[in-house]
């Protein structure tokens, strides 16, 4: 049944990710959609991304996949490596192996390349993006949902907050949900790959695991640059920004004596930001009335399984497959059925995660990883089996 009678405006809060795989979907579906954006141009924070092949069997349904392959480097393993040894605690391959295994291939990317891609999509399809306009309130009855912006008022049938982290539409419908710092601080930086000298970066996605703090490494766009994401512990910080400078020398000296891969490249570093990494409780609802949220803003997640932009992207996807098949009340409650066990089961891979890479325990900690590798030679199924449920799923057959 298609719901475009009733249902034919769509206002979505933020241009992020999962805000405009939203919109794609929703105009190439005829509905009239228009996006709201706090910031006033439309770029991406230098910072890598890991696109798994669940995100990419979307990407690809939506005939992206093509335009996207230009950007992406194909790492060739996931690996769990010692910090300063550089002994594999765990290799799984990433190339065409996996790519046969889960059906579509894993990515590195650049997330201005991914955002670029993304908004020219949008913009072929007839979505309207408004920029510099921050939304400060909705309201939602039975005939129409209203956001009140700046300095006007708009009008449509659904609003759809896809606003991140901080997002002002869940705060409105939920109240303060207050963040709880996990005790993480994060670092990140991209670096041109030709300005690391003494030392070549292995073509894998690495997490170098060391006690209480790891580094992730891996390429982008064919091997032009390298992404680096550092986590550290630390008692406390109360930042959320991406977008806080770091002091390099810092980084460095809390990185002295790992691996040649891991300092010769901090070496070619020259500069980073840092923010806090923050958990916040499991939302009670995800819609109200004709409001209703999506990505970040109702499952923000540690980065440590690499998913939280792939879940805004399979989000995206289902709620647009459910709005064209039912009433929107239907589809919001029915979103929220698929997607809640989903986003919840990886919330809490990606904590369990953060204890691993960081030792925790000392000897005993450094057992746990000895012992996955082992379990990878020998039982390399049971691995594999932990992320065949996150790389395997495909959101795009589900019969909704
Ligand atoms: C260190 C780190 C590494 C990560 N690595 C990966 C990875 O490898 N793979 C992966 O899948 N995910 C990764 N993630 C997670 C991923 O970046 C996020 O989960 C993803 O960007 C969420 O998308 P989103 O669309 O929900 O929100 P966002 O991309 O945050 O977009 C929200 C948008 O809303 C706008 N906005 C906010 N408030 C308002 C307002 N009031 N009015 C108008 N506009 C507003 C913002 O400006 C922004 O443009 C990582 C995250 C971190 C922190």
């Amino acid at each position: 049944m298609s719901n475009s009678d009733q249902v034919s405006q769509v206002i979505v809060v933020g241009a992020g990710i999962g805000g405009l795989t939203l919109a794609i979907a929703l105009a190439r579906q005829g509905y009239q959609v228009r996006i709201f954006e706090q910031a006033d141009a439309l770029s991406e924070v230098g910072a890598g991304l890991q696109l798994s092949p669940n995100a990419v069997k979307v990407l690809r349904t939506l005939g992206l996949e093509h335009v996207l392959k230009d950007y992406v480097y194909q790492p060739e393993n996931a690996a769990i490596r010692h910090y300063q040894s550089g002994r594999y605690f765990l290799k799984s391959e990433l190339g065409l192996q996996a790519e046969q295994r889960y059906g579509a291939p894993y990515w590195h990317i650049h997330r201005a390349d991914l955002h670029g891609v993304l908004v020219q999509a949008c913009y072929s399809a007839g979505v309207e993006i408004e920029l510099g306009h921050k939304v400060l309130g909705y309201r939602s009855d039975k005939k129409k949902a209203t956001v009140l912006l700046e300095n006007k008022t708009e009008y449509c049938d659904l609003v759809v907050g896809a606003d991140g982290i901080h997002s002002k539409v869940r705060e409105l419908m939920l109240g303060i949900q207050a963040p709880i710092f996990t005790g993480q601080v994060a670092w990140r930086g991209v670096i041109r790959a030709d300005q690391i000298k003494g030392v070549e970066l292995k073509p894998d996605a690495t997490v170098w695991a060391g006690p209480n703090q790891h580094m992730v490494t891996y390429y982008l766009r064919g091997g032009e640059f390298v992404n680096f994401v550092a986590v550290e512990e630390r008692a406390e910080w109360s930042n959320e920004s991406w977008r806080q400078e770091g002091k390099v020398s810092e980084l460095q000296s809390k990185f002295a004596g790992w691996h040649p891969e891991v300092t010769r490249m901090l070496d070619a570093c020259d500069a980073t930001f840092m923010w806090a990494l923050n958990g916040r409780p499991t939302l009670p609802k995800w819609s109200d009335q004709r409001v209703v949220l999506l990505g970040d803003a109702c499952h923000p997640m540690l980065p440590f399984m690499a998913q939280g932009a792939a879940m805004a992207i399979e989000d995206a996807y289902v709620l647009s497959q459910l709005l064209s098949k039912h009433d929107y009340p239907t589809a919001f409650t029915q979103y929220e059925t698929i997607r809640k066990p989903r986003t919840s089961a990886i919330q809490k891979l990606s904590r369990e995660n953060a204890g691993l890479y960081h030792m925790h325990g000392g000897m005993l900690g450094q057992a746990k990883l000895e012992a996955l590798g082992v379990v990878s030679k020998f039982a390399g199924g049971l691995i594999k089996g932990k992320l065949d449920s996150v790389y395997g799923y495909d959101v795009t057959s589900l019969s909704m």
